[in-house]
């Protein structure tokens, strides 16, 4: 198993702030990028905002705080993260940023380190095909919100080493997190269970099977799950269960995976879920 002291993070988006805070609470020294200032900064400030809350609710004191944010850094820079042991991508859900990212990354990071990435549905096997260190690169697909969600799924390109793998499962373990084992295929096994799911109760609600209200309390109460599946693809963003149903079809080939059109509708139209405001349901007032 290989030592990791040093994580460097490539995103601070809402997935990328969420695994630095996780990582810096979890004694890790951590170094946070972002391609853009802004994002960084929010992302940085984020953090900062989610750990003084936790001292509101007594989860930990003033003292957590300060180590915590004493063992984070954040630069523009993406050297800063070249003398990290791991370095775990959040960037933007684009195969061309994310091989741009590997590449460059397999550049720069010191030989040795393990490059993850955590994509919700590109092929772990092609990312690390863009390097020349396929064995060391590994998925490591963190759920949102990170420091809430319990779960990593680890997920094994053709390449990836068994040191490398156990290695991704410590780290996740150390972070609090329970490691589940996945192989390569398309939406790996949360998204490709979750999102045919997702997609059915669009279905339904296309075909006026039910109301989007009336969908999810019966999906709540009749399967006593936390959120009904519209207000979770809400959560998630319509234009990311739509990307992930897009690849589910394109790699599985089979019409059980076609994304409903009132998904595609919603999508075109702007309705995108929460982070604008309004999708199934309208978050404006
Ligand atoms: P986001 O849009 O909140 O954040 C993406 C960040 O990446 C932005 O801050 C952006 O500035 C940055 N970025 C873009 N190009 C970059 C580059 N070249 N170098 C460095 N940074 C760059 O997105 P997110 O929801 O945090 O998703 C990030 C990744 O996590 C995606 O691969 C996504 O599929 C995956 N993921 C998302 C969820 C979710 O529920 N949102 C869950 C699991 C996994």
């Amino acid at each position: 198993m290989k030592d990791i002291k040093k994580i460097g993070v490539v995103g601070a988006g809402q997935m990328g702030r969420g695994i630095a805070q996780v990582a810096a609470m979890s004694d890790y020294s951590v170094v946070m990028y972002d391609i853009s200032a802004e994002g960084l900064e929010k992302g940085h400030g984020f953090i900062k905002k989610q750990l003084d809350r936790g001292v509101e609710k007594g989860k930990w004191d003033e003292s957590f705080v300060s180590k915590t944010m004493a063992n984070l850094e954040v630069s523009t820079s993406l050297d800063a993260v070249k003398d990290c042991d791991l370095v775990i991508e959040a960037a933007t859900e684009n195969k061309k940023i994310k091989f741009e990212i590997f590449k460059n990354l397999d550049e720069i990071v010191k030989d040795g380190a393990i490059l993850a990435t955590n994509t919700s549905s590109i092929s772990i096997t092609e990312i690390a095909a863009v390097t020349k260190r396929a064995a060391d690169v590994a998925g490591m697909h963190f759920m949102n919100p990170v420091p809430v969600m319990k779960l990593v799924e680890g997920i094994r390109g053709l390449e990836t080493s068994d040191e490398t793998f156990d290695t991704v499962q410590a780290v996740s373990e150390k972070m609090g997190k329970t490691f589940v084992r996945a192989e390569d295929v398309p939406g790996f096994a949360v998204n490709r269970i979750l999102m045919p799911m997702i997609n059915e109760a669009v279905y339904a609600l296309y075909e006026g099977v039910a109301s989007v209200e009336d969908i999810d309390v019966a999906m709540k109460l009749g399967t006593n799950q936390p959120m009904g599946p519209l207000t979770l693809a809400d959560f998630i963003g319509l234009d990311t269960c739509l990307a992930i149903m897009e690849v589910l079809h394109d790699g599985l080939g089979d019409t059980k995976y076609r994304p409903c059109p009132l998904l595609k509708k919603y999508v075109l139209a702007g309705r995108l879920g929460r982070k604008v405001g309004r999708g199934f349901y309208d978050y404006n007032n």
